[in-house]
This record gives C-alpha cells, structure tokens and sequence, in this order.
C-alpha cells in the first residue's frame, strides 16, 4: 500500500517554533504559579475523561461489526499514513450538527464523528467521509493535541496558539485532499452549507466571497479563531484539480455529483423535510458556530 508523505504547512512549523521559544522564556517565571498550573492540568484531565467516558457509554463504536464501511477507511488510511496506534472511532448522535474531531486521553487516540456528517456515505459520498478521516487521522499523525498542551505557557502571546492552530488545520487539508481530493471540495461545501445545499454551491464563487466583502470583521474573526475560515479552505490547488478531473454540469464550474440526483430525489420527500426541521430546532446555538473538523 502506498504510503503518504505529509506536506506540513510552512506556518505550522513556524508557529510551533515560536510557541517553543516563547514557553522556554515564559518557563522560569512560570514556576511561580506551578500549583495554580497543576491544578489547571487536573482539571483538563477530568474534563477530557468525563467526556471520553460519555463518548464510550453513549456513542457507537466503529469496529468490523458496526459501521464497518467507516472501519475499513480507518484501517486503510491508517496504513497509509503509517499510524500504528490507530485510533478507537465513535459516533455520536448531534442533532443535525456537522462535525468531527480527533482526541487523546492518556496515551489511546479517538475519533469522533457526528452521526450527520456519516449520513453522507449512505448518499453514495464515500469520498467526502474519507476526506474528513483523513484530516483527522492528520491530527493523530502530527500528535496535535498533545504539541498544544506542551508549549502551553505561550498561550498568553497573543493571537500565536490560534494562528498555529489554523496552520494544522491546513496542513490536515491538505492530508484529507491527498487522500481523497474529490471529496475535500465537496466536504469543506458540505460543512459550510449543510447536506441538501452543497450540491447547489458555486465553488468559484464561495472561493472569491471574502475578496469581494473584505472587511476588517472577518479578518478580525479569523484571527480570534482555531480555524480558518471555510470559504478560504478551498485552495487553489483544490479547485484546479477539481477543474482538470472532474465532470461539470455547464462545462464551466459546477461540480456534479456522482450521486447528486439521487441524493435530491431522496432528500425531498415531505418525511425527509420533517425530519431535517426536527434536526434543526435541535442543539445549542453557539454549537452552529463551532469551528468545523
Ligand atoms: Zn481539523
């Protein structure tokens, strides 16, 4: 099986490096408030085992025998990206919430994908779910959870954690494009715009929106932000393989999907509209607005 070499960002290193250098000089003053750190680290800990632990209990967990479609991209992405402590996949029930992410919890990985963003392999979109895999198997591969808890004393630079962050979030992209690049696009429009809307996205122009409306706001927001922002996740790259390989509906820009008519065939039964606004009127309302994957 071929193995994938990871391209990191140019800036994620650059970031760590500062967020390295600024931990050795904030270290020895640090020493100071020690037992205020301790117990902060304490509390991580419980937090981040209260929540495996309801991941555990009340989530499903992929295995050969339950969900096995997503199993096997596990395993296989795995092997790609020589992971050998391949991580333990939950899913987990998010009332319309489309999300994923990667964690760890002394020593053993976890994947958690919400329930809605699996529903798409059932609409034939396999690639876009190895999309999302491969771009959290990235967070495992490039042991990004436990790099932030190390250099964490530089997390009172301002604005440095969430840049390095952004930067991981590209390098995962560009994981989750190597491994899957039809499904990338289509994965990024999906998290903006939700399961019946992507198909009706105009890439060139989602891609072009933030140059049209700049503004100091959304810069501003940005840099605030774990995660760029999604329009800016379609790179260049993306859109001019996705020109060169794939079919089009007008010969233009329009990416048509595989599945595309059955999936607005499936989609428009009055059922389906009444379960959509079930899921809708469910979840909290700042969740709409967490950073995606
Ligand atoms: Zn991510």
């Amino acid at each position: 099986m071929e193995k994938i070499t990871i391209k990191v960002h140019k800036k994620e290193k650059l970031y760590y490096n500062l967020m390295i250098m600024f931990t050795i000089i904030f270290c020895v003053p640090g020493l100071l408030f020690l037992p205020y750190l301790l117990l902060i680290g304490f509390v991580i800990l419980i937090s981040t085992g209260l929540f495996i632990g309801y991941i555990k209990g009340s989530g499903v967990r992929v295995s050969k025998d339950q969900f096995s479609d997503l199993h096997e991209i596990v395993i296989s992405q795995c092997e790609k990206l020589s992971i050998k402590n391949v991580p333990e996949v939950y899913i987990l029930e998010s009332g319309g919430l489309l999300n994923a992410m990667a964690t760890k919890f002394v020593g053993a990985n976890y994947l958690i994908i919400y329930s809605d963003l699996y529903e798409v392999i059932m609409d034939g979109r396999k690639d876009i779910v190895e999309f999302i895999i491969a771009h959290e198997l990235c967070h495992v591969k490039r042991n990004h959870v436990y790099k932030k808890m190390y250099v964490f004393p530089s997390l009172i630079v301002p604005f440095l954690a969430h840049a390095y962050s952004r930067a991981c979030e590209y390098t995962c992209d560009s994981v989750g494009y190597t491994l899957s690049p039809r499904g990338a696009i289509d994965g990024i429009k999906l998290l903006a715009s939700g399961k019946r809307l992507y198909t009706k996205m105009d890439t060139a122009a989602y891609t072009k929106q933030i140059a049209m409306t700049n503004s100091f706001w959304i810069w501003f927001s940005e840099k605030l932000s774990t995660h760029p922002h999604l329009s800016k996740r379609i790179t260049p790259e993306m859109q001019r393989a996705s020109f060169n390989s794939f079919r089009y509906s007008d010969g233009k820009k329009s990416v048509i999907n595989a599945t595309q008519s059955k999936t607005e065939v499936e989609q428009t039964t009055p059922e389906t509209k009444e379960i959509e606004a079930e899921d809708k009127n469910k979840g909290d309302d700042h969740q709409r607005f967490m950073p995606k994957l």
